[in-house]
């Protein structure tokens, strides 16, 4: 009984951003639960990876392009995705992109292009999904939040701006559509090695000092995410919606 709560055999999930990092990490586990996948990004080759992993383990997972800061493409792509999949009940918005730079130094192009993928991506994503799943019945969102959607990081100002906007963004959803029976929630990362978050990992220095604020003792690695991940988009996860799982070995707590 409670095994089968977990369950996600026939759900046909898409994650945005799938191609590697987090939303690999995410599409591999959502498949592994039984869910058919489609994952995109920008980069369609850059797809290929993802896929054929997911595809190896038996799971089906169709691969689309997307930028999600085209609002009309990116609607488009996330309609292509229901329609390549036979619907849509679970929408994961990973896609995502951080620069950091000190304030003063921020323009313009840097600001839209982390608000316009991280946040405005993310909403529109969330339109058309829910555009679909209130039709159908209902589904499950996952946002990817930060540690900046709680707490002030230097030079990290548009992104902590775009994060702090989507964990807003989780609760005034959550609450609008879970009449439609559409839950949002949300998955706060703690600091994981990835292709965005790489060039901080060369700093020995800022290693040990981040490792210093993590009650763990370790930065998050490949099976910290996904089970977090069917748990939000799992019938075990019914009765919640509209909160935030940070999943960062306790660094929140230690603040
Ligand atoms: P990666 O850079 O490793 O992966 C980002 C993914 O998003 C890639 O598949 C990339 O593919 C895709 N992507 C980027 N821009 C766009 C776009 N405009 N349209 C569509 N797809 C896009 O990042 P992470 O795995 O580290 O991050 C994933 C999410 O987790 C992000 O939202 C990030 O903010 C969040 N996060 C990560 C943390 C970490 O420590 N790594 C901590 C907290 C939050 P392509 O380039 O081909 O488009």
């Amino acid at each position: 009984m409670t095994k089968a709560l977990f369950d996600l055999s026939g759900r046909k999930a898409l994650v945005t951003g799938g191609s590697r990092g987090i939303g690999q990490q995410i599409a591999v586990a959502l498949a592994d639960a039984g869910a058919d996948i489609a994952i995109t990004a920008r980069s369609l080759d850059g797809l290929a990876e993802t896929q054929a992993s997911i595809e190896d383990s038996g799971a089906r997972c169709v691969a689309l392009a997307q930028d999600v800061r085209d609002v009309e493409g990116s609607s488009r792509a996330v309609e292509a995705a229901a329609a390549a999949l036979g619907g849509l009940d679970i929408l994961i918005n990973n896609a995502g992109f951080e620069n950091v730079r000190p304030s003063m130094d921020v323009d313009e192009a840097l600001w839209d292009s982390i608000v316009d993928t991280n946040l405005k991506g993310a909403f529109f994503c969330a339109r058309a999904a829910g555009r679909i799943m209130a039709g159908t019945g209902g589904g499950a969102m996952v946002n990817l939040c930060s540690l900046t959607s709680f707490v002030g990081i230097p030079t990290a100002v548009p992104y902590g701006a775009s994060k702090t906007g989507l964990l807003g963004m989780t609760r005034a959803l959550a609450t609008e559509w879970a009449p439609q029976g559409i839950r949002v929630n949300a998955i706060a990362p703690g600091y994981f090695r990835t292709a965005m978050t790489e060039a901080f990992y060369d700093d020995q220095d800022w290693q040990s000092r981040m490792l210093a604020k993590i009650p763990q003792g370790r930065f998050g690695g490949d099976g910290d995410i996904g089970g977090v991940t069917v748990f939000l988009c799992s019938d075990a996860a019914a009765y919640v919606t509209g909160h935030c799982i940070p999943v960062d070995g306790g660094y929140l707590a230690s603040i």
